[in-house]
């Protein structure tokens, strides 16, 4: 059963994806682009008129914020508790929750020509003809998770740009979850905060945020694809820059002289574990990847960034990068490497595990609707990481978009209700209740 009305969803997605709001990669400014503001702008106005609480729009750095006020029913009536403090206790008969999407689209489809959503009800299985002109199509056979679609509602794009379903799918479920708390005052919750970031897409999501207008307990990101999957474990990740310092004679005459450069940052990688790449790893195995390399006889530049799940994989990595560093200097002189090692994100599950009913209510919640849930560790990061380390414990939920980042993403809009549903159901736990 559901609380939510899945033509409604559909329409609040499409109107927040037929705004074009891409963020773009090396503009040193927040927001990256000024697109985004005019979804922060709807936003903000959407959040005013169902009736929410502290909404407010950051103009200069584009975060739209909102509040709906906690509303359980405290049994103060029969100690003749005073209003004042009977409010009080009730804020705090439940933490508060933060509900985070991001505002922003990726930039690997050039979008500028406008995205266009397209809703296929009943979707039966087959191939989707996406673009006829250009010839763009998808099928089950080239993306898999298509053919638990079938009998679906999906919104796909007309193949000339990205659908934004990353993360509007996330966007979407807030709005309704706030819509519906703001018009059932009899369903109860705690206090609930939401919080939509720009430039998620670019690294700098929640760089800054308002602390003050986002004060809450704990948080959940709405930013992962399957509806049912919970991400509490995320890469820790470190980022190694070497320069390579060659010794350039002519080759005629190089015989135990030359030092060539390009050869000695070979001669790194192949230090390296040979399997420990992006390639060949999945799940919680970790890797090296060699991100750039350039350079001549005289001099080599290279780039890796360091990934793995577990800690002392981690540290280990990050001391095999300088042992070869240390192994090539005594090969070749001190100084013909230079490296330097930075860590750039942690495993955010170090800062979740003490809090597992985040995991715990959202595992109850996905199980109610009738889905079974996961949880799989993230091959990246998350706002969510940055959050937990920032004092606001915050796992990731799942959406019902798909494909992300291309032209061929698409959301389903039953999942997204599904997503939905959840929220609501973990937000009721969190004030003591069950739904049904
Ligand atoms: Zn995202």
């Amino acid at each position: 059963m559901s609380h939510f009305d899945k033509e409604e969803i559909a329409q609040r997605f499409i109107r927040y994806a037929s705004i074009m709001t891409q963020s773009e990669e090396g503009v040193p400014d927040t927001p990256s682009t000024d697109c985004q503001r005019h979804l922060a702008e709807l936003l903000y106005n959407e959040l005013r008129e169902m009736g929410a609480s502290d909404v407010s729009y950051d103009v200069n750095k584009c975060y739209v914020y909102a509040t709906v006020p906690g509303n359980i029913p405290a049994d103060f009536e029969k100690v003749g508790m005073r209003e004042d403090t009977a409010a009080k206790r009730r804020e705090n008969l439940a933490p508060i929750i933060g509900l985070v999407a991001h505002m922003d689209t990726s930039n690997a489809v050039d979008s500028r020509g406008g995205v266009h959503p397209r809703v296929i009800e009943n979707y039966d299985g087959g191939r989707i003809v996406l673009n006829a002109d250009r010839g763009i199509t998808m099928s089950p056979e080239e993306y898999p998770d298509l053919a638990r679609m079938k009998g679906k509602t999906i919104i796909v794009t007309d193949g000339t740009s990205v659908l934004g379903g990353d993360d509007k799918a996330g966007v979407t479920q807030i709005m309704e979850v706030f819509r519906f708390f703001l018009s059932h005052p009899e369903i109860a919750h705690g206090t609930i905060r939401c919080m939509f970031t720009p430039d998620e897409e670019v690294g700098n999501g929640v760089l800054n945020f308002d602390p003050m207008r986002f004060a809450v307990d704990y948080g959940y990101t709405v930013d992962g694809s399957r509806v049912g999957d919970i991400e509490f474990e995320n890469f820790n990740a470190a980022s190694c820059r070497i320069d390579i310092k060659g010794l350039s004679t002519h080759p005629g005459d190089a015989k135990g002289k030359m030092i060539n450069a390009v050869l000695v940052g070979m001669e790194f990688n192949s230090l390296l574990p040979a399997k420990e790449t992006p390639y060949y790893t999945e799940g919680y195995e970790g890797f090296y990847h060699l991100e750039e390399m350039h350079g001549t006889t005289d001099a080599c530049h290279m780039e890796y960034i360091l990934r793995d799940h577990d800690k002392e994989k981690f540290e280990l990595k990050k001391k095999t990068v300088l042992a070869a560093a240390g192994e090539l200097n005594r090969r070749y002189g001190e100084g013909t490497v230079k490296i330097e090692v930075k860590d750039s994100y942690y495993n955010m599950a170090e800062k979740i595990r003490p809090h597992m009913h985040l995991i715990d209510n959202a595992k109850k919640a996905v199980e109610e609707v009738g889905l079974t849930p996961t949880t799989l560790p993230i091959r990246g990061g998350t706002d969510g990481c940055t959050l937990s380390f920032r004092g606001i414990p915050c796992p990731n939920l799942g959406t019902g978009a798909y494909n992300y980042h291309g032209r061929y993403e698409y959301v389903c809009v039953d999942e997204m209700e599904q997503g939905a549903e959840i929220l609501l159901r973990i937000l009721n736990r969190y004030a003591g209740y069950t739904l049904d």
